[in-house]
């Protein structure tokens, strides 16, 4: 029930019709039978700054950010952590006394799956499909869970080139190493972590695999295949992959996660995981 007390919180992207968040959002919001709405919210990139101010006349608590504009946005907030700096990018937002602060949790929603099978990070030698803005925080993540080296595939140099240098005078740079798509049949033997980044294979274009079965051939049988894609669920990536015997993750735990932990910052309480996973898995239904 809206009252005259109900807070807002929302996700502004552009456009925003497809995002999933306001529906494990408020699913949660209701469970918890908490004071708040959580409303999508399309703002045109040059409409940025205003809705930001808007939002803070209004009294927003907090929101999500999509794209494009979860870098933009940045240099218009009064703070952003660690986390979000190395990545570059925030997606989650909240009010200080100081103004507003954001942070980027789709870094524990990526790790979120991955820590639930009690991996060694050290033991652990990811290869990322894709140096996308998603690869960034995927990127972190590895180098966070303690992976020593951390394999990149794109199909541009310059931009691997860019991305490593990004990072440079931290860790991350001397962690990364950049490859080209045509290296991938002699790289994926090594890795024991494999994950997709890319859009190749999402709904409708469901019958595309950035790895095809002839080069998942060569995975070991005991390598996790992670997706991040997630619809359809699973993708062709990951049935092949199921196919080969490996351990599959797909995308939609590291959206209801990364959405766990922005609700909880936002509530300052526990939040219903479940509860947001099974709002998803209903919808996509
Ligand atoms: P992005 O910034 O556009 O990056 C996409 C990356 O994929 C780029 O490196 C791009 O290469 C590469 N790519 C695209 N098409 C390709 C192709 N045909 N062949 C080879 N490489 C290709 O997008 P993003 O934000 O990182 O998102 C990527 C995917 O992750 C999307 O499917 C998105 O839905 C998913 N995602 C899921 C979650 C989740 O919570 N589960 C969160 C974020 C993103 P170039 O740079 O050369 O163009």
């Amino acid at each position: 029930m809206i009252t005259g007390k109900t807070q807002l919180l929302g996700v502004i992207g552009y456009p925003i019709a497809h995002s999933l968040s306001p529906v494990m959002h408020n699913a949660a919001i209701a469970n918890l039978k908490a004071d708040y709405v959580y409303l999508p919210f399309p703002i045109p990139p040059e409409e940025l700054g205003k809705a930001i101010a808007g939002f803070s006349a209004i009294g927003v608590k907090g929101f999500s950010v999509t794209i494009p504009h979860k870098i933009t946005i940045m240099p218009l907030l009064g703070g952003v952590s660690d986390r979000a700096r190395l990545v570059g990018a925030v997606n989650t937002v909240w009010r200080t006394e100081e103004g507003w602060y954001g942070t980027n949790t789709d870094v524990d929603g990526f790790l979120a799956p991955l820590k639930a099978f009690n991996i060694e990070g050290t033991k652990m030698k990811p290869l990322i499909l894709g140096n996308g803005g998603a690869a960034r925080a995927v990127i972190v993540g590895c180098a966070e869970l303690g992976c020593k080296d951390i394999g990149v595939i794109g199909r541009d140099s310059n931009k691997l080139k860019e991305l490593r240098q990004s990072w440079a005078g931290t860790s991350l740079e001397n962690l990364m190493t950049s490859h080209t798509w045509d290296e991938l049949p002699g790289l994926i033997g090594e890795s024991n972590l494999l994950i997709n980044t890319t859009p190749i294979g999402m709904s409708p274009h469901i019958e595309d695999t950035p790895v095809s079965e002839e080069i998942f051939e060569r995975l070991s049988a005991d390598a996790i295949v992670y997706d991040l894609i997630y619809t359809p669920r699973p993708t062709r990536f990951l049935q092949i992959a199921r196919s080969r015997g490996a351990t599959l993750i797909d995308g939609l735990e590291m959206l209801v996660q990364q959405g766990a932990v922005a609700l909880k910052q936002w509530l300052n309480q526990p939040v219903p995981v479940d509860v947001m996973r099974q709002s998803l898995e209903d919808y996509l239904k």
